[in-house]
C-alpha cells in the first residue's frame, strides 16, 4: 500500500499527535499520516510519567522551555477542560529540607519571577499549614501546577485526528526512508508513505530516525529511566499536593517528588538512573548492540567521566530501596520502608552533545523536507500542544503555505 500526504508524522506520543492537530484545525485541506510503532496511542514517554502540568518555575528565562512551559501549561489545562480530560489545578511546594539548599531555592524562585509564574515563598510555619507531615525550613508555594492524566490526553487527541480526517496507523514502524522526486518516501511494515514534509517525533529513537532520513544530529539520545514507588493506601493523607524537593542544578532532571494522582494514588518519583536500552523500564532490559555503541562514543563516555558520582548514588539508590526510601525521608519523616512499594517507571529520551554534556532545553531541527525533534524531555508533556503548534508552523514553512504558518504563530505562541 502506498499513500502520499503532505506531511508524515513519525511518533504517536504527544508531540507527533500534537503536532498533527495544529496542522489539521489550521489547514484543514493539509493531509497528514501519524505513524505509531507500536499498538496504541502515547506508549512510551507521554504514558509514563508524573502527569504534572508545570508552571515554567524552572527553566533558564528565554529558553525553548521557558517560552512554551508556562502558555503551553494554560493550552494543556483549557485542552482537559474542553475535551473531558481530567484535570485539576493544585499547586505544588518546592521545599528546602537544608540550609545549604536555601540560596538555591531564592535563585529558582528569582527564576520563576523572571518567567512570570507567581511564586510564594513559605516558612516552616507555613509549610506546616498547607503540609504539615513535610519537613521543610523554608519553601516555594506555586499557584499554577496542574494534574492531568497525559495518556488520556493522547486518547482525546487521536479521537479528536480521526475526526479531522487523519490517517492514523498503529502498528506502524517507520523503517527507512528513500527519496522520490519531491517526496520522502518512509517505509513501514504496511507500505510506504510519500510524503512532502517528514516530522520525526520519536521520543526515544528521535536521533536514529534522524540518522537513517539522511541527516546529521548535533546530539545523540541516552535513556534515563525513572522509577517510581507508591505510598500504600492508608498513609495517602501523608502529603495533599504535590511537594518537590530543591533541584540539583547540575542535573535537567527535577528530583525524586511526592505526587498525590488524580485517582487518588500518591506517586513518589521518579529518580534517573541510566537504562540499558532505549525502552528499558526494568534492569534486566538490556539492549547489548546499544550498550557497545555507547561504550565506542566519546560522547557518552565523556558524559560518564563528568556524572559519575551522580550516577552510582542514583544507582545504588535505585537498588538499595533503604537509601530510597531515606531520601523520601527527608521531605517525609514519618515514611517507612513499608509504606512504599514499588511502581513502574518511565524512561526520559535525554540528549546528550558532542562534547557529553546533558541538554536542558528543547531542540528541533529543520532540513528543507524533515523537521526532528531530538530533545524534548520535562516540561515536554506540558508544553506538548504549543511544541505542536511550532512545529506545524515549520512544517507550513516548508510547504509554502507561508499565510497558515503566520495564522499558527499569532493565535498560538508567544512572541518573546
Ligand atoms: C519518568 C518521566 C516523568 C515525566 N514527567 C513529566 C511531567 O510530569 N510533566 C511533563 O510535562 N513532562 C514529563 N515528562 C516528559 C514527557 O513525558 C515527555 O516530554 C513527552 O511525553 C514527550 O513526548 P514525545 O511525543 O516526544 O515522546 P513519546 O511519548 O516517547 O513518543 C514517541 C513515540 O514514537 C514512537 N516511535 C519511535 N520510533 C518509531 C518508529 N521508527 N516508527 C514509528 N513510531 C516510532 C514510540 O513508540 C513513541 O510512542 C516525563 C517523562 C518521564 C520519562
Amino acid at each position: 500500500m502506498s499513500r502520499a500526504v503532505d506531511v508524515a508524522v513519525i511518533g504517536g506520543g504527544l508531540l507527533g499527535l500534537a503536532t498533527a492537530r495544529a496542522i489539521l484545525c489550521a489547514e484543514p485541506r493539509a493531509s497528514v499520516a501519524v505513524l505509531e510503532k507500536e499498538g496504541r496511542w502515547g506508549a512510551h514517554q507521554s504514558g509514563h510519567n508524573s502527569n504534572v502540568i508545570h508552571s515554567g518555575l524552572y527553566y533558564t528565562p528565554g529558553s525553548l522551555k521557558a517560552k512554551l512551559a508556562r502558555v503551553g501549561g494554560e493550552a494543556m489545562i483549557r485542552y482537559c477542560e474542553e475535551h473531558d480530560v481530567p484535570v485539576r489545578r493544585t499547586g505544588k511546594l518546592v521545599v528546602a529540607t537544608t540550609f545549604d539548599q536555601l540560596a538555591r531555592l531564592g535563585a529558582l524562585e528569582a527564576r520563576g519571577q523572571a518567567n512570570g509564574v507567581t511564586v510564594q515563598r513559605l516558612d516552616r510555619r507555613e509549610i506546616a499549614e498547607r503540609e504539615p507531615h513535610v519537613a521543610g525550613i523554608a519553601a516555594l508555594a506555586v499557584a499554577d501546577t496542574a494534574m492531568t492524566d497525559f495518556g488520556h490526553v493522547c486518547r482525546a487527541l487521536a479521537a479528536e485526528l480521526t475526526a479531522l480526517g487523519a490517517d492514523l496507523r498503529t502498528d506502524s514502524q517507520a523503517l527507512s526512508f528513500t527519496e522520490s522526486g519531491d517526496r520522502t518516501v518512509v517505509h513501514t511494515p504496511g507500505g510506504e508513505v510519500r510524503a512532502r514534509v517528514v516530522v520525526n517525533c520519536a521520543g526515544l529513537h528521535s536521533d536514529k530516525i534522524a540518522k537513517a532520513a539522511g541527516d546529521r544530529p548535533s546530539v545523540r539520545i541516552m535513556p534515563f529511566r525513572g522509577e517510581y514507588a507508591e505510598i500504600r493506601p492508608e498513609r495517602r493523607g501523608l502529603i495533599n499536593n504535590p511537594v518537590y524537593p530543591v533541584p540539583d542544578p547540575d542535573l535537567p532532571f527535577l528530583g525524586v517528588h511526592v505526587t498525590p494522582m488524580l485517582d487518588g494514588s500518591v506517586h513518589v518519583g521518579p529518580n534517573a538512573v541510566p537504562a540499558l536500552a532505549r525502552q528499558g523500564y526494568r534492569w534486566r532490559d538490556i539492549d547489548p548492540r546499544m550498550l557497545a555503541e555507547l561504550a565506542r562514543d566519546p560522547a557518552l563516555r565523556a558524559l560518564a567521566r563528568r556524572f559519575w558520582r551522580h550516577g552510582v548514588t542514583e544507582i545504588s539508590r535505585s537498588l538499595i530501596w533503604p537509601l530510597f526510601v531515606r531520601d523520601v525521608r527527608r521531605l517525609i519523616p514519618e515514611i517507612e520502608g513499608k509504606d512504599l512499594r514499588r511502581h513502574g517507571s518511565g524512561v526520559r529520551a535525554q540528549a546528550v552533545t558532542a562534547t557529553g554534556e546533558l541538554v536542558d532545553d528543547f531542540v528541533i531541527s529543520r532540513t528543507p523536507r524533515a523537521i526532528h525533534v531530538l530533545n524534548a524531555p520535562s516540561p515536554a508533556a506540558t508544553s506538548s500542544l504549543l511544541i505542536g503548534s511550532q512545529i506545524a508552523a515549520d512544517a507550513f514553512d516548508q510547504l509554502d503555505l507561508g499565510d497558515a504558518a503566520r495564522s499558527v504563530r499569532q493565535a498560538h505562541l508567544p512572541n518573546r
